[in-house]
């Protein structure tokens, strides 16, 4: 059987290196022999060489939270996919609701990303919200339904575990083979019943991975 895949999205935090560093160390020392887990740390762009630098002694993926389509060029504040490839990400989350939000990002602009960071052979969480379609299986490809309404900065709260089994069943019908995972509120309380009632092959973690103890709750029980 696949590990079980669960994705920390740090957003834009915490404010400091030093913190980053912290909560890096703490979350690797404790998740280091959790076995049927993978862990992969996304945190933002300029904490990643320290991560990367720090991650290879244990078992846990470093992803970007984003990337351009394009490979270099004038493209003011853009990272592209062979740039997060070269710094040791394995990883990138794409079309995440809140770029749509507060920087107009468009499912257009999701679908170049996507293409340019599988041709960089990065592996793409690809966030999927109520209205858009799921896409057809692509090598590197892991879908998550991560509907708005539940991400918990947003003041929602996590979707019913029937809803999310109901939604990533349609999924199935066009992602065939890839790994699905659900994002909104998840935490350690309930990420287990997301596991063996939804369906899914993991979660985005958002809020709850920004503290090391809640965390390492969430990757123990996901485990057990
Ligand atoms: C997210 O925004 O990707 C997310 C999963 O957030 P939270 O877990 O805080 O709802």
């Amino acid at each position: 059987m696949k590990d079980i895949l669960l994705i920390a999205n740090w957003k834009m935090n915490p404010g400091t290196a030093k913190e980053a560093q912290e909560l890096f160390e703490t979350v690797a020392n404790a998740v280091e022999g959790v076995a049927g887990v993978k862990v992969v740390l996304c945190p933002p762009f300029v904490y990643i060489p320290e991560i990367v630098r720090a991650a290879p002694s244990v078992a846990l993926g470093v992803g970007g939270q984003d990337c351009f389509w394009e490979g270099k060029g004038a493209f003011t504040g853009e990272v592209s996919p062979s740039m997060l490839k070269e710094l040791g990400c394995e990883y990138v989350i794409l079309g995440h609701s809140e770029r749509a939000k507060y920087l107009g990002e468009t499912e257009d602009m999701v679908q170049k990303k996507v293409a340019a960071a599988l041709s960089a052979d990065l592996k793409v969480v690809l966030c999927v919200g109520e209205n858009e379609q799921t896409p057809a299986d692509r090598e590197n490809l892991i879908v998550v339904y991560e509907p708005e309404w539940a991400i918990s900065t947003e003041g929602g709260r996590a979707a019913d575990v029937s809803r999310v089994a109901e939604k990533v069943a349609a999924m199935r019908k066009t992602f065939k083979a890839g790994p699905i995972l659900y994002g909104g509120s998840v935490d350690s309380s309930n990420i287990a019943s997301f596991l063996k009632e939804a369906g899914v092959q993991g979660a985005l973690v958002g809020g709850a991975s920004l503290n090391a103890a809640e965390f390492i709750s969430l990757v123990k029980n996901a485990a057990m």
